[in-house]
């Protein structure tokens, strides 16, 4: 009889989607390990991300959201999308009838909130390096040792772009409206965000070629707001930068395979989307809700590596995560031409899709996983 492992679970990779998921997992009583890696920068993270109501309701269900300080997390109540020519698309919360579309949660704050959860968590120990265990769970982002090392094929797409984001301050109030600019080639977001400033703050996803983002982040400070204010013409008020440019390249990818025999990967190590509808950890998060339900469901002879198992995980999130691929895909490509038909058709399709609301309340529905 083989030996008894001290762990059910190895959750390889400390990001939001690896402790949101440990937590998970210890809530029905297993043994996990946490490998947290040390030789992670630690610089904070710029970023806010668009959440919701399916990551909310985990992070509440984790006593984590509750734990977050006021000002790190602002709710968004209304959206406002242009085209490139006169397309315009607008969603409202009451509109939708919900109480709020989505919440911009600050990176920072969030992993912070996480980190303190998992430091108090019984069954949840954190480790320097991977153990055994029944199952390993790869949560390391989309450059993961981990899936190599399982000689898991990751077919990735790069765009060419990059993601500037920063936060902004503007003297209007936001009135907790999202706005996008599809403005083609670039897609620019500016997401209601309550700090540094209530009710003035905006955290910026600026989508770029590789080459204009460059050059726009060895722009200085007045040169940057500048091309950023004329990029957004004022709508949103004059805006200013209130910290340091961060910035990311751009990809699509997908992982082969998602399990196999005592391994299972979730979050940005299975698939990676593109930010433009801030959906890639609202879809990390959704694995984790699924990757637990299978397991608290299984039958009580089956281990949690059980391959079989792990495979229900993979088909239950296969055709969400792939839908919202093919939407992004679609979206960012929709607006790559420069052709005046295509132009004029993407305008005029945003136009009518803003004239129905059964549509636009699907739509909505999808992106808020309700
Ligand atoms: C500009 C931008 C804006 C975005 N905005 C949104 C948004 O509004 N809404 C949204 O839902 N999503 C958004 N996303 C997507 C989101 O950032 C990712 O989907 C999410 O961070 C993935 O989380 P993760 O935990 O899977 O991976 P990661 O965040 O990459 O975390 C992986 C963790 O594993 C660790 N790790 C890596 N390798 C190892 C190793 N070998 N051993 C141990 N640890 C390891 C890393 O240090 C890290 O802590 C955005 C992305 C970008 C680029």
């Amino acid at each position: 009889m083989g030996r008894m492992k001290r762990h059910d679970v190895c959750v390889r990779g400390a990001g939001i989607v690896g402790r949101s998921l440990a937590l998970s997992l210890a809530r029905l009583g297993l043994r996990v390990a946490l490998v947290a890696d040390a030789a992670a920068p630690a610089r904070a993270d710029v970023r806010a991300y668009a959440l919701n109501a399916a990551s909310v309701a985990l992070l509440r269900e984790l006593k984590v959201w509750d734990a977050l300080p006021a000002h790190a997390a602002t709710a968004v109540h209304g959206m406002h999308v242009e085209g490139d020519t006169s397309g315009v698309l607008e969603f409202s919360a009451w509109q939708q009838q919900v109480a709020e579309l989505a919440w911009i949660t600050d990176a920072a704050l969030l992993e912070q909130a996480l980190d303190s959860a998992v430091r108090y968590a019984p069954h949840v120990s954190v480790v320097p390096a991977p153990v055994d265990a029944t199952l390993t769970a790869v949560c390391e982002g989309k450059a993961s040792a981990g899936r190599e090392g399982l000689g898991v094929v990751f077919e990735r797409h790069d765009y060419g772009h990059r993601a500037i984001a920063a936060r902004l301050t503007t003297p209007v109030s936001h009135r907790n409206v999202a706005r996008q600019w599809f403005r083609s080639p670039d897609v620019l977001a500016l997401l209601p965000f309550d700090a540094p400033v209530p009710d003035h703050g905006y955290a910026l996803v600026w989508s770029l070629p590789e080459a204009r983002a460059q050059e726009l982040l060895a722009l200085d400070v007045p040169a940057f707001e500048a091309a950023l204010n004329e990029a957004t013409r004022g709508d949103a008020g004059a805006l200013a930068l209130a910290g340091e440019r961060a910035s990311w390249p751009l990809m699509q990818a997908r992982a082969h395979a998602w399990s196999g025999p005592g391994w299972v990967l979730l979050g940005d190590a299975a698939h990676v989307v593109h930010p433009l509808a801030g959906q890639g950890l609202n879809l990390g998060l959704a694995d984790v809700v699924a990757l637990t339900q299978v397991i608290s469901s299984r039958e009580t002879w089956r281990p949690v590596g059980d391959p079989r198992l792990l495979r229900r995980y993979e088909r239950v999130r296969d055709l969400p995560t792939r839908a919202m691929g093919q939407l992004t895909d679609g979206l960012l490509h929709l607006f790559a031409g420069s052709q005046a038909p295509l132009r004029e058709l993407r305008n005029r399709g945003m136009g009518l899709v803003n004239q129905l609301p059964p549509l636009k309340r699907w739509l909505t529905a999808r992106a808020l996983d309700f």
